[in-house]
């Protein structure tokens, strides 16, 4: 399919752009022994797994659902090819393909940690009291249990609500209330603390680590410096990442895992909408088939405004449109752009960097199509992966 054959509103994944981010990150894993896991919280388009499984060293959730999606679409299928047993268990896939599943939930139920035993080989703990409640059955599951800890260094500006370490955050345990008795067998350590940063910020987030619980790395076998790390744009410092995966493999002689979820998909997505009428109202107010509250929410929740294709900033080019959904909501405004020529109905609007924290966060509120899902290959021909129709709208509801 040609890509202005596709239905709108449509996500679009490249092919090109996600191996690009792909090629980057395997680089990171190959220079310095560090293992790289797809976070699904970002990007779950399952259809990539296969792709992302042959650069990245598995995945990480956030909680069983994607625990098990990572294990039906990324390591059980990879296995099940090689391996007779198809029932295998998730220890066994990660020693046939290499693929492993990490698990991090501020809190688990008892129903929950008995599937998550038999499909991830990673679970991370938010509390130490988490930790004891399901110690029975991660114990004798063979499972490697880690503890998530807080390392009180914010490095964030302006976006507390992406801050665990703001003031009172729940997610990780402070040094002040963690528990060197209860370490028997824990095996490794977690932060993450990072939001779209660059090196600098996760170097300064160590050293405070290293301060407050460094001499605890030393029973350790693994330590996961979480996600937020912007390792796929241009302007990210490798040389200062790598450095600081040399120091700890060197002093520290344990398997550093990074979980970037954002850095797998950055650049890699658009989602191309259709003008469905345009009203005036002081500006002319570009009414499209795509919404900010349904299909891109951090458009509203961050905020921010995302990239136009062929746009400028308000008054840069000759005409300025508010572009703005088909929802009720007032609010649902993506954001104000400038085009050489009055953008006509009918016409498609494209918008930029939608493959992350997009396609995860969509809802139907006020009765909103979904988007279609849709990936482009490197030599530009479109795959329409899936459509989404009345009964996904009503099927969330009772
Ligand atoms: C959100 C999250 C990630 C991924 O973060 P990005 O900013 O998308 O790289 C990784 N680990 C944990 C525990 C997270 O909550």
């Amino acid at each position: 399919m040609k890509r202005n054959e596709l239905p709108t509103p449509c996500f679009v994944v490249g092919e090109a752009e996600l191996k690009h981010n792909l090629e980057i990150l395997a680089g990171v894993q190959k220079r310095t022994g560090a293992k790289i896991l797809l976070a699904q919280k970002a990007f779950s388009m399952f259809r990539v797994y296969p792709l992302i499984a042959e650069y990245l060293s598995g995945a990480c959730a956030s909680g069983l659902y994607e625990a098990r999606l990572a294990y039906e679409e990324m390591l059980e299928k990879q296995s099940a090819g090689q391996v007779e047993n198809k029932t295998i268990k998730a220890r066994h896939a990660k020693e046939k393909m290499g693929g492993e599943n990490h698990v991090f939930s501020p809190a688990y139920t008892a129903e929950e940690m008995q599937e998550i035993v038999t499909i991830c080989d990673h679970i991370v703990f938010n509390s130490f009291s988490q930790l004891e409640q399901h110690r029975a059955i991660w114990r004798k599951s063979g499972a490697s249990a880690g503890i998530r800890v807080n390392p009180a260094c914010s490095t964030q500006e302006g976006h507390a609500i992406y801050d665990p370490c703001a003031p009172f955050s729940r997610l990780g345990v402070t040094r002040e209330n963690f528990r060197p008795d209860l370490l028997e067998g824990v095996e490794g350590l977690h932060f993450h603390t990072l939001c779209e940063q660059n090196s600098d910020d996760l170097v300064k987030t160590f050293d405070a680590f290293e301060r407050d619980f460094g001499e605890f790395l030393p029973r350790m076998k693994w330590l996961n410096l979480g996600g937020g790390h912007h390792i796929t744009k241009p302007d990210y410092d490798l040389f200062a990442l790598e450095e600081l995966l040399y120091y700890i493999r060197a002093k520290y002689d344990v398997q550093v895992y990074l979980e970037p979820g954002e850095a797998v998909a950055l650049n890699a997505g658009w989602l191309d909408t259709c003008v469905l009428d345009i009203v005036q109202n002081g500006m002319p107010i570009l009414i499209l088939d795509a919404s900010a509250a349904c299909h891109m929410p951090d458009v509203l929740e961050m905020p921010y405004r995302p990239p136009l294709v062929n746009a400028g900033e308000p008054n840069e080019k000759a005409v300025t449109c508010r572009l703005a959904a088909r929802t009720c909501l007032a609010g649902d405004v993506i954001g104000d752009y400038s085009f050489d020529q009055m953008p006509k109905i009918g016409e498609r609007i494209t918008f930029s960097d939608m493959a992350i924290y997009s396609m995860v966060k969509t809802n139907t509120f006020n009765g909103m199509p979904l988007p279609s899902i849709a990936y482009q290959r490197e030599d530009g021909d479109c795959e329409l992966v899936k459509t989404f129709g009345y009964e996904d709208f009503k099927g969330r509801l009772s």
